[in-house]
């Protein structure tokens, strides 16, 4: 398997809900190496250009509200930015994480056992990590510049 790196956001939920130190914990457990790591105030820019991709989804102006915390107080917009490198990083994250929707995220997951769908639909997951190396790449390079990352 490849070394890769990855990006992981704690979300604004599971920040809210004190879920920082138990997934920093898992990934600790699965043997990757966090070689990045920063709060960041994520501005509606930064939100818009990290999903872009989802930009003509019919949930995106939430989840732009969503990742700037706005459903949980958190009225500066702090994130809490990782990069873990490591085998397989990409995949073994998203193995942590669980998928996307909590309702089918195993229960072993920090979805499966934390997420949630609000009554307006809205998949409150916890954690955001990337999904491929295009991705990754491209969304370490937007949260992180190259001296933030140890070598
Ligand atoms: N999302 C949502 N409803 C959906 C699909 C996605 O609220 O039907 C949100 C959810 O918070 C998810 C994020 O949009 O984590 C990004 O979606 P993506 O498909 O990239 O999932 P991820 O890569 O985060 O598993
Ligand atoms: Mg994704």
């Amino acid at each position: 398997m490849a070394i890769e790196q990855t990006l992981l956001l704690i979300k604004p939920d599971g920040a809210a809900r004190r879920l920082t130190g138990l997934t920093i914990d898992r990934l600790d457990a699965s043997g990757l190496e966090m070689v990045a790591a920063k709060m960041v105030s994520v501005s509606e820019k930064m939100a818009r250009e990290h999903y872009q991709a989802l930009s003509d989804k019919p949930f995106f102006e939430g989840l732009i509200k969503y990742i700037r915390g706005e459903f949980h107080g958190i009225k500066d917009h702090r994130v809490l930015a990782l990069v873990y490198r490591g085998e397989g990083a990409i995949r073994k994250v998203r193995d942590v994480a669980g998928a996307t929707n909590p309702e089918q995220a195993a229960p072993g997951t920090i979805r499966g056992s934390f997420g949630r769908i609000t009554t307006s639909g809205q998949f409150e997951n916890v954690i955001h990590a990337s999904s491929d190396p295009a991705d990754a790449a491209r969304e370490v390079a937007l949260w992180f510049r190259k001296d933030e990352i140890l070598p």
